[in-house]
């Protein structure tokens, strides 16, 4: 069996894509997987992140799927576990960070965890235990009016203790920035207070390589994705190229854009006015059900035929804001939503079916559709493009055959991003 030095759990999957990046930057080979495998490990990996969506379901339900993760990277040999939660600590009074810290300390018979979702690369610094975003605390960044998880509280030891059973305390900056010996010390101190975690400052990426070493011993620890630029040191591995080595890209080139954030908005514009070949998706032609779906991804599929090739070609629905708005609400918000991700994973079966090898995705929903229809379960991390953003690979089940994937949130990569990714970030 292949054994595994990190076992981590992501309560969501672009958050598991983000955890990945990071820990392959620091030099660890990393397989993400799509839920619980249900098979042991076949992969010669050191890091494994488990994506769940566990972020805003009940409570006990993402209890009993973080354990059941717990357990399976146990049994694959992992020695610590990473619970990976937002870097702006996404939660409810309820939970569900608390609560799963909770029954995963319980489960792996620890006393004492850390908290910190501090991930200064893109501006997310905890401070007295104050979270901040860019240059504002968190309840003044626009997560006051989240949908799901409002935070109103930039005091994480304020949001975290009604969620949990333990004691919560805090290692302040004035205790991190003398080092990995002084954190030790405070830790003890807090242990011996009854304190059971502790939320810890970072407002630098050096302050994150002091808390690590740190943290060698412990069975678990929580926090954003920017701990784990630290933590592969403590397995003696170093940052190196071929942790981010897949195999080698081959394959038609396409990109599938369902999102209709700012940047991708801003991203499609550029690939048009450069002269790329794009198809656009209109969901007011999608009024009429499940049959339309089919019939606009047949014409897709029919535009996309012979213009397939080394050139990259681009079917989108994204629109701007009032487009969006106006669809919405002819369409209602829901409906719209799951009739073009419906009809963007079928056009991405037909695009693979057609030899397409090296596929981008761009929106946080519409890769959880593409992903789930292409079969994908597993998919190896390779060297980031864009920050958050790395070419992937990965077993397409209907074909038996392995393609590259990037799977871009909304919000993420640099506005020439489709132009230029398929050349970048390429380690073969
Ligand atoms: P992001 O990461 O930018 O939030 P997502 O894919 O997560 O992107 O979400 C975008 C949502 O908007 C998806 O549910 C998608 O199906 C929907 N959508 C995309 N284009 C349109 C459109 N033209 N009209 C209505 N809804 C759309």
């Amino acid at each position: 069996m292949k054994q595994v030095l990190l076992g981590c759990i992501a309560d969501d999957f672009t958050g598991a894509t983000d955890l990945a990046n990071n820990l392959v930057r620091a030099g660890m080979r990393v397989l993400q997987t799509i839920g619980v495998p249900e098979k042991p490990l076949d992969a010669e990996v050191d890091a494994v992140v488990v994506s769940l969506k566990s972020r805003t379901i009940p409570p006990a339900e993402a209890v009993a799927q973080s354990l059941n993760a717990c357990a399976w990277l146990r049994a694959q040999g992992a020695g610590q576990i990473y619970f990976k939660y937002c870097s702006t600590f996404d939660s409810t009074e309820q939970g569900n960070i608390g609560p799963v810290i909770d029954a995963l300390m319980e489960a792996l018979k620890t006393d004492f965890t850390i908290a910190t979702p501090a991930f200064p690369d893109v501006g997310r610094t905890v401070f007295k235990g104050h979270l901040f975003v860019g240059d504002v605390l968190l309840d003044e960044s626009g997560m006051q009016n989240h949908p799901l998880t409002p935070m109103r509280d930039p005091n994480l030891l304020r949001v975290l203790t009604p969620q949990t059973q333990q004691r919560v305390g805090l290692i302040d900056y004035a205790v991190v920035s003398r080092g990995a010996d002084a954190i030790r010390a405070r830790i003890a101190e807090l242990r011996q207070q009854g304190i059971g975690i502790a939320i810890v400052d970072a407002i630098s990426n050096e302050d994150l390589f002091r808390l690590a070493p740190a943290l060698a011993d412990m069975p678990l620890v929580t926090a954003g994705s920017g701990l784990a630029l630290g933590l592969p040191s403590n397995f003696s591995i170093q940052p190196n190229p071929r942790a981010a080595a897949l195999v080698p890209a081959s394959g038609k080139r396409a990109i599938l854009s369902g999102s209709c954030s700012r940047a991708t908005n801003a991203q499609v514009a550029d690939f048009v006015s450069k002269g790329g070949a794009h198809f656009v998706i209109d969901p007011l032609s999608l009024v009429k059900g499940v049959d339309a779906v089919e019939l606009l991804a047949q014409q897709a599929l029919a535009w996309a035929g012979s213009r397939l090739g080394e050139q990259p070609l681009l079917i989108y629905s994204t629109v701007a804001p009032e487009a969006l708005q106006a669809a919405q609400s002819r369409l209602g918000v829901e409906q719209a939503g799951a009739l073009i991700e419906a009809t963007l994973a079928k056009i991405a079966l037909g695009l693979v079916q057609e030899g397409v090898g090296q596929l981008i995705v761009a929106g946080g929903e519409t890769s959880g559709a593409v992903v789930q229809a292409l079969g994908m379960t597993q998919l190896h991390i390779g060297a980031q493009i864009d920050p958050g953003v790395p070419w992937c690979a990965g077993y397409v089940r209907s074909s038996g055959r392995q393609i590259h994937v990037a799977l871009k949130s909304g919000n993420f990569g640099r506005t020439e991003f489709f132009t230029t990714a398929f050349e970048q970030g390429r380690s073969t």
